[in-house]
């Protein structure tokens, strides 16, 4: 054990790991964003409040109990930065260490969540981009609330007759313009929490939101950020 503790300083040493948000180097004991970036996180504290500007966004759009999201996000800021390198860089830890950071915050007020769902990207984008960022945050949440996390629940499409039919048979049906849920799982009288990266026009999150309540669900949204 002391000698793998050895091994890990001498690794750091030689590749010192870097604040995803301002590149100074990482204490051992700090992950992801050094203690400075984390305590300068601009949390929204939506939660807290029913009446809050991503609820207000989705308000008549869709049907849910509740929609926050975690963090404030402006042009050029050192949270779009970090929402960058989420996405496109390969850095899928910011998603999870963001996910079990938020669920720290706000997890004594949520209750009676079944089930947390990421909206998932095309098997495409998957194949290039090697994750979904908005899993990564869903699995951060699963671990910090506790709660299970599903990947596969949702199937997204590249809109085209051809691999509608496809995914039907590939055990998903109910498939609902872009997306089609996985046949196996049941999701009548669950409460799910569907989960994105960021939330710009609502469009996406509706259309899979709206493919669980047809399918007997009720839903709750979280984002780490609103456009
Ligand atoms: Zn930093």
């Amino acid at each position: 054990m002391e000698l793998k503790n050895c091994f890990n300083d001498f690794v750091h040493l030689l590749f010192p790991r870097l604040c995803a948000a301002c590149n100074s180097t990482l204490y051992a004991n700090e992950e992801v964003l050094c203690t400075n970036c984390m305590f300068h996180l601009p949390f929204t504290d939506f939660h807290l409040d029913a009446n809050n500007e991503t609820a207000r966004q989705l308000w008549g759009k869709i049907e849910f109990e509740s929609a926050f999201s975690m963090l404030h996000l402006a042009k050029s800021s050192w949270v779009e930065t970090l929402l960058h390198k989420l996405k496109y860089k390969n850095q899928p830890e910011i998603g999870v260490y963001l996910g079990k950071l938020y669920a720290k915050r706000i997890g004594e007020f949520i209750s009676g969540i079944d089930l947390i769902v990421p909206i998932p990207v095309h098997k495409a984008k998957l194949r290039k981009r090697g994750y979904n960022q908005a899993a990564q945050f869903a699995i951060g949440l699963s671990d910090g609330f506790n709660i299970p996390c599903n990947e596969q629940l949702l199937l997204r499409h590249i809109l085209s007759v051809s691999q509608i039919e496809k995914s039907r048979t590939e055990r998903y049906d109910n498939v609902k313009g872009e997306f089609s849920l996985h046949s196996k799982v049941n999701v009548k009288d669950k409460h799910i929490l569907l989960v994105d990266d960021v939330l710009t026009t609502g469009a996406t999150i509706c259309e899979a939101g709206q493919l669980l309540i047809e399918n007997g669900a009720k839903i709750s949204i979280a984002t780490i950020a609103r456009a």
